[in-house]
């Protein structure tokens, strides 16, 4: 891939995002990063829509973020990041034209380059009957409302990178039910799962409902840098997922885990502290990095903290794993497993090598006379 070459110079959407461009270098008269001044002077617009089928609820993950946070990246935290102006509806101050200002110039190649990020799911408009099912915005010309589509249609061909925010965006997610009257599906299954942006870059998939709050930033933050050829290109699973913060299952990195491995499972909600196998968690099955890195500030995580992982990352989520309060034939076989074979004799013998081996302190330690640890004096 060729991103596209860090020239321009901030334009006046620009130093609404950031008046620090190029303060590194020009601060010290030395460069921090390769190529701090050119990359410096990059500007990368982020257009999110929030017009998919969906509730809004990752742009408001997105507030929640703390490593990076939202203003880490719009005040340029690190040497050499270029400007970031975001567009996105819910966070605008602008209202009504002047808002839709910015998405009209990007259609028009104007706003270059940019990020295309989709939240909410595409809605099928050939089966839309005499109306639409998601707008944003009207034409000025025929006076319609512009369709989500058609402005997906208008802006991805100009995008440098897009970005299907949340399970809605890259998969269907709960607007894509089994029943659902609009035909919703992902961003990928609307442009193809082999689509490529102008910079040759595929569609990136950040699924979760909502996405957890810093995968958005950091996944943000990396395809910024990668504009400016500051990162190599995003490594994807087979998914469209980021590898490195979906490569593990729920279960591999719950805090609960140990009990599960002694086969001791919780048996109602509340202040049992064992695993939730058997009150329905999906956690075995799911690819998911939010037991590792927490809602909030690193607190929080789902089964850490007594909520059911219910698999909302997950391509086939919500109808392949309802009803959510049940358990799995999979997990009631992996519970049944370690209930009554490995689970109970791990956890005797882990017990009597701890009393015997590990809960106990060197025997050297002890008043006397004589030094019993070991050392050879020398003097
Ligand atoms: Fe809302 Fe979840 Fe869809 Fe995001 S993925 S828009 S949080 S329903
Ligand atoms: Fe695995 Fe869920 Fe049990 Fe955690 S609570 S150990 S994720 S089954
Ligand atoms: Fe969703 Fe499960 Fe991850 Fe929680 S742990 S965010 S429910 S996939």
């Amino acid at each position: 891939m060729t991103p596209p070459t860090p020239e321009r110079p901030p334009d006046e959407h620009a130093a609404a995002a950031s008046g620090t461009a190029g303060r590194g270098e020009a601060a010290f008269g030395v460069e921090f990063s390769p190529r701090q001044a050119q990359t410096e002077r990059l500007v990368v617009h982020i257009v999110w829509m929030t017009s998919g089928l969906g509730c809004d609820g990752d742009t408001i993950a997105l507030t929640a973020a703390t490593r990076p946070t939202l203003e880490d990246l719009l005040g340029r935290a690190l040497p050499g990041m270029p400007g970031v102006v975001l567009y996105n509806p819910l966070l605008a101050m602008e209202s009504g034209d002047q808002f839709m200002r910015a998405w009209h110039d990007a259609a028009a190649g104007k706003l270059d380059p940019f990020i295309l990020v989709l939240e909410g799911s595409v809605p099928n408009e050939e089966i839309n009957g005499e109306g639409h099912w998601a707008a944003l915005g009207i034409d000025p010309v025929t006076k319609d409302p512009i369709t989500t589509n058609e402005w997906i249609d208008r802006l991805a061909p100009r995008a440098a990178a897009v970005l299907a925010m949340g399970t809605c965006a890259a998969y269907g997610g709960i607007p894509a039910m089994k029943n659902n009257p609009t035909g919703a599906m992902g961003l990928r299954d609307y442009l193809g799962w082999d689509w490529r942006s102008r910079a040759g870059l595929p569609i990136v998939n950040l699924p979760g409902c909502p996405a957890q709050p810093d995968n958005i930033t950091e996944l943000l933050l990396y395809l910024v840098l990668q504009l400016a050829g500051m990162t190599p290109e995003i490594e994807l699973d087979e998914q469209g997922r980021p590898r490195w913060m979906f490569d593990r299952t729920v279960h591999e990195v719950c805090n609960r885990g140990g009990f599960a491995d002694h086969g001791e499972f919780a048996t109602e909600f509340g202040a049992d502290h064992r695993c939730l196998v058997k009150l329905g968690c999906k956690g075995p099955v799911v690819r998911c990095n939010v037991p590792v890195r927490g809602w909030v500030g690193g607190i929080g995580g789902c089964p850490n903290v007594g909520g059911l992982c219910m698999a909302c990352t997950m391509p086939g989520f919500p109808d392949k794993y309802m009803p959510f309060m049940e358990t799995g034939p999979l997990g009631r076989l992996a519970a049944r497993g370690a209930r009554f074979s490995y689970g109970p004799l791990l956890r005797y013998l882990r017990d009597k090598s701890m009393q015997r081996r590990y809960e106990v302190e060197p025997a050297w330690r002890r008043r006397g006379k004589e030094l019993e640890t070991g050392y050879q004096r020398r003097w």
